[in-house]
């Protein structure tokens, strides 16, 4: 076999690059580099194209959570070891797995500003675009917007919201009240802003 070639082993169920052969084991590598392992060369084959394009997908989509992607549009990546990047990053990850775009979005923007506020931007190297001269900044002359919508109910949502408020404590208290009239307890808040791209130099 030669190396390089992905395959597939049914022991880990994972597609690698044939990396060569030591002792009784022949040494894989993960699409998109990592820590190779050990399979067994009387089980491992050659992978279907599926199976390809799979690992492939999974291995680009572990790069950009990483950080690692040249990706400019890239969503912006948890600062390790901040328990509100990795909060707003866990967010994230449920609004992906529930195909809420808008939710998603929600929790880019709010990563985008923890991390303006706490770490100073986003980590290093993220918020300079090497060949495109412009920045994205928020929109100063436009006040962000916090929003909730009550989500209770059994069979459909209560439906009820707050209004666009200015501030996060309005959107609370209107949930504090709304609770207490109404026992409900469940609310999809929501964060908007404004961007202005500006030119550099
Ligand atoms: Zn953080
Ligand atoms: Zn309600």
């Amino acid at each position: 076999m030669e190396p390089g070639t992905l395959v597939y082993d049914p022991e880990t169920r994972k597609v690698g690059e044939y990396q060569d052969k030591t002792g009784p084991y022949v040494m894989l590598r993960p699409v998109g580099g990592g820590r190779e392992w050990q399979a067994d060369p009387a089980r491992i084959r050659v992978a279907t194209l599926e199976e390809r394009l799979r690992a492939g997908v999974r291995a680009a989509n572990d790069r950009s959570r990483e950080g690692l992607s040249a990706d400019p549009t890239r969503p912006p990546a948890p600062v390790p070891g901040c328990a509100a990047c990795e909060e707003l990053a866990a967010r994230r990850d449920k609004a992906r797995a529930a195909f809420d775009a808008s939710a998603v979005t929600d929790a880019n923007v709010l990563l985008r500003r923890h991390q303006r506020e706490v770490h100073g931007g986003e980590p290093a190297g993220r918020r300079i675009f090497r060949y495109v001269p412009y920045t994205i900044v928020q929109d100063a002359s436009a006040l962000p917007e916090y929003e909730a919508h009550c989500v209770s109910g059994e069979d459909a949502d209560c439906g009820a919201g707050s209004g666009p408020c200015s501030a996060p404590a309005e959107v609370e208290e209107w949930q504090r009240r709304h609770t207490q009239e109404t026992l409900h307890t469940r609310y999809r808040r929501s964060f908007a802003d404004y961007a202005v791209l500006e030119r550099q130099g």
